[in-house]
């Protein structure tokens, strides 16, 4: 803590203490500002936990928003780049990890020329924080480029069989329907940083989560649950490999 100062306490964290209602990502990193510079702990705390709904170092719940805004924080990617910083600055080194993977699916344009924050600063990250996204950026492209070759692999002996009885059978389908949700990602005007595969995949994935969006796009079923138990595999490993990944040692990451 930087300061011992006493200063009142301001309405706002009022923000902090409303479970059932989500606060803006920008209102929490302003209020941890405040409560680190001033030594508010209370304050300090409150925002801190609620960032962590978002910048979490628990698989699991990463897993249930990968990134987007959740029920108790209203958040864009572009936020990354200022929770980053906000937690190199007060020394949050478990929170981290998630905000530097946010990070790399950020354009190289938005990692280099930075993202407004509410009150209109421009926030950068470090030279060796911008580094460390820009390499890390390149490892999970050629780890995402080998995923989606092994999906698209049906000589692997190690698939499970496709029951498709009907033409087109899924060795037909799934990479026209990968390329076509790609195009469709793209016509959406999709960040250019990030991994259109990982875009098309993921738009995939949510799809196929519903029993009749599944039988529409015409996979079977055995195509369809392989596609989606190896992304979560994907993830978990990707998951756990981060700290190396990101060159981030962290302690008993999980
Ligand atoms: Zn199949």
């Amino acid at each position: 803590m930087l300061s011992t100062t006493r200063v009142p306490i301001p309405l706002f964290p009022s923000t902090c203490h409303k479970p059932d209602e989500p606060a803006a990502f920008s209102t929490l990193a302003a209020l941890a500002r405040l409560g680190y510079k001033y030594s508010i702990d209370r304050i300090f705390t409150a925002a801190i936990k609620r960032l962590k709904a978002v910048f979490t170092d628990d698989f699991q719940a990463w897993r249930a928003h990968e990134g987007r805004t959740t029920p108790l924080v209203k958040f864009t990617r572009n936020d990354a780049i200022e929770a980053v910083n906000l937690f190199r600055k007060s020394n949050q080194a478990r929170l981290l990890p998630s905000a530097l993977y946010m990070c790399c699916s950020l354009s190289v344009h938005t990692l280099l020329h930075g993202a407004q924050r509410a009150d209109g600063t421009v926030e950068k990250l470090a030279l060796n924080d911008l580094e460390r996204c820009l390499v890390a950026q390149q490892k999970i492209e050629a780890r995402s480029t080998a995923f989606n070759h092994r999906m698209l692999d049906f000589s692997d002996p190690a698939r499970p069989a496709c029951v498709a009885r009907d033409s087109p059978t899924c060795s037909t389908r799934l990479p026209q329907l990968l390329r076509g949700l790609g195009d469709a990602v793209g016509a959406l005007g999709g960040d250019a940083g990030a991994s259109t595969r990982q875009q098309c995949l993921r738009v995939f994935v949510e799809t196929h989560r519903s029993p009749e969006m599944r039988e529409t796009l015409g996979l079977c079923r055995i195509c369809a649950e392989y596609v989606l138990s190896s992304d979560l595999l994907f993830s978990e490993e990707l998951w756990h490999d981060l700290p190396s990944v990101l060159d981030l040692p962290v302690s008993e990451w999980h």
